[in-house]
């Protein structure tokens, strides 16, 4: 069976970054189920997806445009020190989840000069191009219910009715 749209696929990745360090990898975990055609992955890992079936391996720069985005340097803002009330040492590199216009965000110190701080409100891999090494382990079809939600049921994917 081949990798459409309304497909569940699990597979095996490895993510490495230009330097080719890796950033993440699924080794030793289950693989990664998603819904294939409902946007549940970066875009350009998903149409690398489509017409690969069972037991292909296959690697895949994926440009940052159509991975995690380009950086927005509006989504660095400067925040001053007193708004981390409750939190003894403010460092550099340090996750806070903030309140943003459309829900919580996962936001990184990025500066700290005296009593003000800056936030990075970007994805932690955005302007980054990624390469995958990919192992598709199965394929089945989607079953209705999940093609309405949209996301894959089940072994791997969400648990709720
Ligand atoms: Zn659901």
């Amino acid at each position: 069976m081949q990798i459409a749209d309304r497909c569940v696929v699990a597979f095996h990745y490895t993510l490495t970054n230009s330097l080719g360090e890796t950033i993440d990898s699924s080794e030793g975990h289950s693989p990664l189920t998603y819904l294939h055609g409902a946007g549940n992955i970066v875009p350009g890992l998903e149409s690398a997806m489509s017409g690969r079936q069972a037991g292909d391996r296959f690697d895949v720069t994926v440009a940052a445009a159509d991975g995690y985005g380009e950086r927005d340097e509006a989504m660095l803002q400067q925040v001053p020190r007193a708004a981390f009330q409750g939190v003894d040492e403010l460092a550099v590199g340090m996750n806070f989840q903030a309140q943003g216009p459309q829900g919580a965000l996962s936001v990184v110190i990025s500066a700290i000069d005296g009593d003000t701080v800056t936030v990075d409100a970007n994805h932690p891999l955005a302007g980054q191009d990624l390469h995958f090494s990919v192992e598709v382990v199965s394929v089945r079809e989607a079953t209705l219910e999940e093609t309405l939600h949209g996301h894959v049921h089940g072994e791997g994917g969400e648990h709720h009715h």
